[in-house]
């Protein structure tokens, strides 16, 4: 297959952003597949913050760091919608699976306002031509509704400022999750958080 599955296709983007020694956010650590991704990135010399509102997906992305003798990456049980709390430096690139955390709590999601709102802070603290990358899984319960939320912000989002993407496989059944990237060619003004 030429054509890059999307969770292919988010790796491609993130490391076309992140350069070693660079800072990434993992908006929503889960299991930590993405935050292992990011945390090799970003190299020793380079930092990952991770967020999860659940104590077990912490604990998960604890376990897959330590196996891979990863030391780079700061854990926040807290949700990405309080980043810039946390995160003051500048930073290549940041990730977001949308949904729910696989083999856990089904009505644990992510939900569109916070995510909105994280997005907002990470526009800020984006280098230029840092990537923001959201794999959206709209399938569940709520998920539509999210969906057209975040679609509606991020098509409002100043060309001049940021270029935005959407990667989608049209003929696929069942809801299959589609990416929306968001490159930053300039400086937002801070109304736009
Ligand atoms: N990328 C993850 C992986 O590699 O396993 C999968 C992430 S899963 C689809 C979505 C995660 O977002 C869940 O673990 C859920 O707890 C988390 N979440 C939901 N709302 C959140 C919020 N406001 N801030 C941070 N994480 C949140």
């Amino acid at each position: 297959m030429k054509l890059q599955r999307v969770l292919q296709y988010a790796q491609t983007l993130l490391s076309q952003a992140i350069e070693k020694g660079e800072s990434a956010v993992d908006a929503t650590a889960g299991n930590g597949h993405d935050t292992l991704f990011l945390a090799e990135l970003a190299g020793e010399s380079g930092h990952v913050y991770a967020f999860d509102i659940q104590q077990q997906a912490i604990e998960a992305t604890k376990y897959r760091l330590a196996e891979h003798n990863i030391n780079n990456v700061s854990l926040i049980l807290d949700g990405h919608e309080n980043v810039s709390k946390y995160v003051q430096q500048e930073i290549a690139g940041a990730i977001f699976n949308l949904g729910y955390l696989p083999g856990a709590d089904h009505e644990i999601v992510t939900k569109g306002n916070t995510t909105i709102t994280a997005i907002g802070q990470l526009l800020q603290l984006l280098k230029i031509g840092g990537i923001i990358v959201l794999v959206v899984y709209h399938g569940h319960e709520g998920g539509k509704r999210e969906r057209d939320e975040v679609l509606e912000f991020v098509s409002s989002l100043p060309q001049k400022n940021v270029h935005v993407l959407r990667y989608e496989f049209i003929n696929q059944k069942n809801d299959p999750p589609f990416i929306i990237a968001l490159e930053k060619v300039k400086q937002l003004p801070i109304e736009s958080e």
